[in-house]
């Protein structure tokens, strides 16, 4: 078991906008069934991370491997690699699902549409099938009965709750959560934070960019501490968090927690 290729390899990756290099060479492994949560101060890198895993940002060096699969870039003619377009992209894309800060829930479709949208549009599913689906997986975030209600009749988390549904309907290897508490009134993250909970406990492949500190000490797996464009440190989620070895780390985790 221990010597399974990891689930998503990620090898230098860096990213700039014009002169600012805002990643300078981010590697890490997941494994298989494993959450990692990703912290560090506002402006880190930590969004542009996650969005260079599924090319939604471009890296100007760096390789991401999902399985054996290169992410984003086919071998070219002269033994290089070339981006992909969009297009050739998608089915990649719908293997890395994301969730994010904001839910960008369509306000004219009913909860259920909302969540099998993809399925039928992108995945070309039938559309009893895909309402099945989808039910099923609001069952997951424990909104069934909320099938056919619209977004605005939902608090802020159970809207997120339903774009998690979506998330999981495109049925991704690996979930990335972009600070999903972050735009929510306090006494609606904890229920957010019990869905992720319990897709961890499931044993799902995820990684989450958290303010929540305690939340990914005592959920994730692993834990990386970043900043200013480098992964400072990296270790057991109660390792870094309890006893963090560098001195940035402690005096971030002495600012937030
Ligand atoms: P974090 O998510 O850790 O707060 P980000 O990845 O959002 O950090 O941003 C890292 C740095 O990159 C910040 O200085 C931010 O201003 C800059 N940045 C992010 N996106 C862009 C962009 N599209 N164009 C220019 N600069 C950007
Ligand atoms: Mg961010």
């Amino acid at each position: 078991m221990n010597d399974q290729p990891p689930l998503l390899r990620v090898s230098g990756l860096k990213k700039s906008y014009g002169p600012a290099e805002v990643l300078k060479g981010i590697s890490f492994d997941l494994k298989k069934g494993e959450t990692l949560s990703l912290i560090g101060p506002s402006g880190s890198g930590k969004s542009t991370c996650l969005r260079c895993l599924n090319f939604l940002e471009k890296p100007q060096a760096g390789e991401v491997l999902l399985g054996t699969e290169r992410i984003g870039q086919r071998p070219d003619r002269k033994g290089g690699w070339r981006l992909m377009s969009d297009t050739e992209m998608a089915p990649q894309r719908r293997e890395i699902g994301m969730v994010f800060q904001l839910f960008y829930l369509w306000p004219h479709l009913t909860v259920r549409d909302n969540v099998a949208l993809a399925s039928i549009k992108a995945a070309g599913m039938r559309r009893d099938e895909a309402h099945a689906l989808a039910e099923e997986m609001l069952e997951k975030v424990h909104l069934r009965h909320k099938a056919d209600a619209y977004p605005e009749q939902l608090s802020g988390g159970q809207q997120q709750r339903v774009a998690i549904a979506r998330t999981l309907a495109q049925k991704p290897q690996l979930i990335l959560f972009d600070e999903p508490t972050s735009a929510l009134d306090p006494e609606l993250v904890g229920e957010v934070l019990g869905v992720i909970r319990e897709l961890a406990e499931e044993g799902r492949s995820m990684i989450l960019v958290t303010h929540e500190i305690r939340f990914a000490r005592d959920v994730a797996d692993r834990v990386i501490f970043m900043e200013g464009g480098h992964i400072v440190e990296e270790g057991p989620a109660a390792q870094v968090i309890n006893q963090p070895r560098m001195e940035r780390t402690r005096s971030f985790l002495g600012q937030v927690g």
